[in-house]
């Protein structure tokens, strides 16, 4: 079996590679923004709508008049800009279409657009250009040149993209391949149910808590004190440059944290069961949420105190689906089997007498049953319920 697999490698460009990154990054974002604007005008003036197909067209002529500027660059990297586009208009229309207000695609301010992709290897880019050099690797890339890749692992399977993606200063490719092969664990013989929350990503049915989220929820702290500090700022102040650059590096920050713990709560579980039952999220659910919102009922930090604001709660929440993704990956390549169930009710249901009520969770952390005194974690009871609910399923798809 194999499986979809990406690889990610810090990349050791010249002073001079350094600058025509940033420049093709630059260049990209501009197409970015200028097609988003041809869009916009020609549905505001004429009820015209834009499509890919329409602004690739316009492509050929856009590099021939800018040969030394957009011209430099590879086509296909460009494509897959404007294609960038297309997926934020129609997830655009299809939330509009589901009845909901979203906010219409925005242009890209410096700072705001950090990667370009080449969706094909060899077409404007060459993975491995320079094989027979006897210590290091290079990626190939139109207008930039042989830059050298610090390879700390093997890539496996075939590249199928490669993208550039900016972190501050640091430079990074990422190869996305196809065919890697699966390197299956041997069967634990062991199942269980995890429940994913704020304070810990991941509570098992078990009782272990896996990934304290301590360092990631002050990191999303700042964040959302910094996001608060740059709205208040006047439009092209020095302060509000600087305020931008610090919400970037914060953002950074958070993903690279999130991922961690993600890859390592992931890693975990993976080793330990050859059954995972996770609960299912509601991609609706998680795209509202992202409105800064307090719910009054979740957002507890491990201190006992109140997350500080909806939006730092909402900062921790994203990492689900990253969370989940992630598993997703290592399961399929390790052969275990991830069941998702439908989160109604785990939370509010008694694992022992199955007694369905409001009043069974008396604080964020303590499960009371008021039926039969039941007293548990309120996430290790979710976690035996969604183990349970896991069961009857894959219990009931054998019996079909
Ligand atoms: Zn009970």
């Amino acid at each position: 079996m194999a499986v979809r697999r990406s690889f990610t490698f810090l990349l050791r460009p010249t002073s001079k590679q350094a600058a025509a990154l940033t420049q093709c990054l630059e260049d990209h974002r501009q197409l970015y923004n200028a097609a988003l604007e041809h869009r916009r005008t020609a549905y505001r003036a004429a009820k015209v709508t834009i499509r890919y197909g329409d602004q690739s067209a316009e492509l050929k002529g856009i590099r021939a008049d800018d040969s030394a500027g957009q011209g430099r660059w590879s086509f296909s990297s460009q494509q897959a800009t404007l294609r960038r586009l297309d997926k934020a208009f129609k997830a655009f229309f299809a939330r509009v279409k589901a009845g909901r207000t979203p906010g219409f695609p925005r242009f890209k301010g410096r700072g705001w657009f950090d990667t370009v992709e080449w969706p094909k290897d060899g077409d404007g880019c060459r993975w491995d250009s320079q094989p027979h050099h006897p210590t290091a690797t290079f990626v190939r890339l139109q207008g930039v040149g042989h830059v050298r890749v610090h390879q700390h692992r093997r890539v496996l399977g075939t590249v199928k993209t490669i993208s550039i993606k900016r972190e501050g200063r640091r430079w990074f490719v990422v190869l996305s391949c196809d065919d890697v092969p699966a390197q299956p664990l041997p069967a634990t013989g062991a199942v269980v149910g995890i429940d994913m929350g704020v304070a810990r990503l991941v509570t098992t049915s078990n009782g272990d808590h896996i990934a304290n989220q301590r360092h990631l929820a002050a990191s999303a702290g700042r964040l959302a004190a910094a996001q608060r500090d740059l709205a208040r700022r006047k439009r092209g102040s020095e302060r509000r440059r600087k305020a931008v650059v610090r919400v970037a590096a914060l953002h950074a920050k958070v993903r690279r944290q999130r991922l961690d713990g993600a890859h390592k709560a992931a890693l975990a579980l993976v080793r330990t069961y050859d059954v995972i039952v996770h609960e299912a999220l509601k991609v609706t659910n998680m795209t509202r949420r992202a409105a800064p919102e307090p719910d009054g009922e979740g957002g507890w930090l491990p201190n006992g105190a109140a997350a500080k604001s909806g939006l730092n709660k909402s900062i921790l929440d994203a990492g689900w689906g990253v969370f989940l993704t992630i598993l997703s990956h290592k399961a399929e390549s390790a052969g275990r089997k991830l069941i998702a169930v439908n989160p109604a009710n785990t939370s509010r249901t008694c694992a022992e007498c199955g007694h369905c009520a409001k009043e069974n969770r008396t604080t964020q952390a303590e499960f009371r049953c008021v039926a039969c005194g039941h007293t548990a974690h309120a996430d290790i009871n979710a976690a035996v319920n969604i183990l349970r609910a896991g069961l009857a399923l894959r219990n009931a798809a054998k019996a079909a």
